[in-house]
């Protein structure tokens, strides 16, 4: 990437940043870490991309919260890297043909943090003027706002033990349950009780209950996009599994997706959900039942269903 690119990076950076605070309200540290790297980058014309805990430090006058300021500094590639959609997608709305990402290494015994310009891929991220008339755009979530154990399925490569443990887990759980209403069941027919059998009948209700969830896992091979049953993401944004394949890559990728947008018809938040076929939609919660919206995830678009 061309120094040209560094500096507009950095412009979509700080126009991102104005958005967020827009939104936000305020500022946090991390915000303003990034914020005065863009803002080197641009007055050093995109030649300087390297930069130590110190050029901020200098330019940030609390050295009393420096030790914040390193932590922070350290997470700031992990940070840039789980807002890499957000970015692009403020980036095509702007008009701007890349995006800032970076980088923490180890340098000479101090932290480096190396900025770059990423191009945005304008099949994955179409852009707020180009979104076909009578759809919608969907706004993938950051990987910071799924939980704990989302965020490590977040871009986890299916290799052969990864995919050999969620086989084992899917199954193995399946037939746990099933030697288990079997084994309640025998007990039930030769040693009669009412206990027994309100724990047999209990069992079958439960597991069919949670089968109806369960299946969806089953069917993510062929389907590649479903739902996570709302017991596994807590009371968070309803989210979608997606296994997709990159571009260069042999083994297929797990995503977990929480997609939002908003409803063109009343302005309501669209969140996602499956119907009784178990495909993925999007539906408006203000009228769930009528403004309804397909998802495709690959293009982010959805189309009026009904
Ligand atoms: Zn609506």
């Amino acid at each position: 990437m061309s120094n040209q690119d560094n500096v507009l990076a950095a412009r979509v950076g700080l126009k991102w940043l104005e958005e967020q605070q827009k939104v936000a309200g305020n500022r946090t540290r991390i915000h303003r870490l990034f914020q005065q790297i863009c803002e080197q980058v641009i007055a050093a014309a995109g030649a300087k991309t390297s930069f130590v805990i110190k050029d901020i430090l200098e330019s940030e006058h609390e050295s009393e919260s420096g030790s914040q300021v390193r932590k922070k500094f350290k997470e700031l590639g992990e940070w840039l890297s789980e807002r890499a959609d957000v970015l692009a997608e403020s980036a095509v709305d702007n008009n701007f043909k890349v995006y800032p990402t970076g980088q923490v290494t180890k340098g000479d015994r101090v932290l480096v943090f190396i900025f770059s310009a990423r191009d945005v891929d304008l099949r994955f991220t179409p852009s707020k003027n180009d979104i076909p008339e009578g759809a919608i755009r969907y706004t993938f979530e950051t990987r910071r706002e799924l939980n704990m154990w989302l965020r490590w399925l977040y871009g986890a490569q299916l290799g052969l033990i990864p995919a050999i443990l969620i086989v084992v887990l899917l199954f193995g759980f399946s037939g746990f349950m099933i030697l288990l209403i079997i084994g309640s069941l025998y007990s039930a027919v030769y040693q009669p009780s009412i206990y027994n059998w309100l724990l047999t009948t209990l069992l079958i209700i439960v597991s069919a209950k949670f089968y109806k969830h369960w299946r969806r896992f089953y069917e993510l091979p062929e389907r590649r996009v479903v739902l996570m049953p709302d017991l596994l993401t807590g009371r968070l944004t309803p989210t979608a599994l997606v296994l997709h394949h990159q571009d260069d890559e042999r083994l297929p990728r797990l995503n977990v997706i929480a997609a939002t947008s908003t409803c063109p018809v009343c302005g309501g938040k669209i969140v996602l959900r499956a119907d009784k076929d178990n495909r993925v939609y999007g539906a408006c919660t203000v009228n769930p039942n009528e403004h309804t919206f397909s998802f495709d995830y690959t293009k982010k678009l959805g189309w009026r269903r009904n």
